[in-house]
């Protein structure tokens, strides 16, 4: 059984379709990478998986529970940790709070007060736990990271809520080769006991760290399989990478 799958997702925003029956599904122990140009919908897929947009049509299955159309506190309940493209943090709090607030979305849901109050501490300690993980044991305001910790904050922040899947919107953002090579690490290292789903434009990275990649073009999949597909496609080197890829 898969931890996370999509049958048939399709989003529209009026007359555009950013997501067209897009089908995957991702195992624990398993980095699947998604990627494709700007615009081709890898964004708005996250936000179908992750309960922010609901789908206008498909199914979103967690391991055997049918979740399609569940909000994203619930999905994060159930399992989904996600890291937004364009950043979340609250950078005049700390690194610390940012964390424990996003460990308590896992508990602090509507109408749950009195849920809340018996695991005041969980927070506190999945908060300690994910920052340990990511190795960001920062004292201070979120403000004062560097690009990279930033992202590496995100990664914290969507480990917070204890996941099985993580789905993680281009954490390369910013970052220099050298905090890259350290974000591959950590991502192999989180792969071991999550199904990881990628997005990234690196290519270069996308394929030393995928076991697995889906290509997207006008929300569409181009193409689905190992990196070595990837790489043999004619359709995915005429219609992405190049001739020369
Ligand atoms: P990617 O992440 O691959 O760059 P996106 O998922 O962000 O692509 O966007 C896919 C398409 O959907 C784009 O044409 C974008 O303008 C459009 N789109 C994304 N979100 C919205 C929205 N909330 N309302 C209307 N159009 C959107
Ligand atoms: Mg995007």
């Amino acid at each position: 059984m898969s931890a996370l799958r999509a049958e048939a997702l399709t989003r529209r925003f009026g007359g555009l379709t950013a997501v067209s029956d897009v089908s995957l599904s991702i195992e624990i122990g398993e980095l699947h990478a998604v990627i494709g140009p700007n615009g081709a919908g890898k964004s708005t897929l996250v936000n179908l998986l992750s309960g922010t947009l609901p789908p206008s049509a498909g199914r979103v299955l967690l391991g055997d529970t049918d979740v399609t159309g569940w909000p994203s506190w619930r999905l994060a309940q159930a399992g989904i940790g996600r890291s937004f493209q364009r950043t979340n943090v609250l950078r005049e709090m700390t690194v610390f709070e940012n964390v424990r607030l996003a460990a308590q979305a896992s508990v602090f849901t509507p109408g749950s007060w009195l849920h809340r109050a018996t695991r005041e501490t969980a927070p506190i300690e999945a908060a300690r736990a994910a920052l340990v993980r990511v190795g960001l044991e920062r004292e201070g305001i979120a403000a004062t990271l560097s690009h990279g910790e930033l992202r590496l904050l995100e990664i914290a922040m969507a480990l917070a809520t204890a996941p099985r899947v993580l789905l993680l919107d281009e954490p390369l953002a910013g970052m220099g080769p050298e905090e890259g090579e350290k974000v591959a690490g950590l991502l192999k290292e989180l792969t071991r006991d999550h199904a990881v789903l990628l997005i990234e434009h690196d290519m270069d990275f996308v394929f030393a760290v995928a076991d697995s990649m889906t290509v997207m073009v006008d929300g569409r999949v181009l193409e689905q399989g190992a990196p070595a597909t990837i790489r043999a496609s004619a359709a995915v080197r005429e219609a992405y990478l190049g001739n020369d890829a």
